[in-house]
């Protein structure tokens, strides 16, 4: 089956590729020659989920899955959530997003933090999405040099690693990402 994962990103077009069967042929932005940027608007995570995969659907008609993730903080109300790209700035630098949150860290005792991932499918003109929640703390210097985003500063709940020190594929099975995708995995298997 070939379907359209809406995303440029080849990091996250390996970690989902690799968890993906032989049967589904998967087609980046890219392939589809889809190269201009679509507005993520939307107020929530689900929101600009299916803001891209309902994009994809209407100007390439392919059916499309879209993912959208954020990383929510306990002590700052669920910052940077939606804006988690671009949280300390339209530059969407890693590092000073890891910085901006560890400044703003500083002196809570309470580091709890959760990533959270929505993918919004459209299948056969159906809409449906998959959540994936992974727990765990903000450390307070990054570790790590594997991944991209905030994996330095995240250590997932019950390992002693942040997620750029752990391989792809463990991230790929506990990540808020792999869940959701085993999600979709689940539901793509049984229609
Ligand atoms: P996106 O919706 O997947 O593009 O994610 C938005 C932002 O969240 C990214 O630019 C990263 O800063 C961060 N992010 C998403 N997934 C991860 C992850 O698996 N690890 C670390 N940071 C992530």
């Amino acid at each position: 089956m070939n379907l359209v994962f809406a995303t440029h990103n080849s990091n996250k077009l390996s970690e989902i590729q690799a968890l993906m069967p032989n049967t589904i042929i998967l087609k980046s932005l890219s392939d589809i020659n889809c190269n201009e940027d679509i507005i993520e608007d939307a107020k929530t995570i689900a929101g600009n989920a299916m803001l891209k995969a309902k994009y994809v659907k209407e100007n390439y008609t392919y059916d499309c899955f879209a993912d959208d993730t954020g990383l929510e903080i306990e002590a700052l109300n669920g910052e940077p959530g939606i804006y988690s790209a671009r949280y300390a700035g339209e530059q969407r630098n890693s590092k000073d997003n890891m910085n901006k949150v560890l400044e703003k860290l500083k002196g809570k005792k309470n580091r709890n933090a959760k990533f959270k991932t929505v993918i919004a499918l459209i299948l056969n003109e159906k809409e449906y999405t998959f959540e994936g929640i992974c727990k765990g703390t903000i450390i307070e210097e990054p570790r790590g040099d594997r991944g991209f985003g905030y994996d330095p500063i995240f250590q997932p709940e019950g390992y002693g690693q942040t997620f750029a020190e752990f391989s792809m594929e463990l991230k790929g099975k506990i990540s808020h990402r792999g869940k959701a995708v085993e999600k979709l995995l689940n539901f793509l298997h049984s229609i």
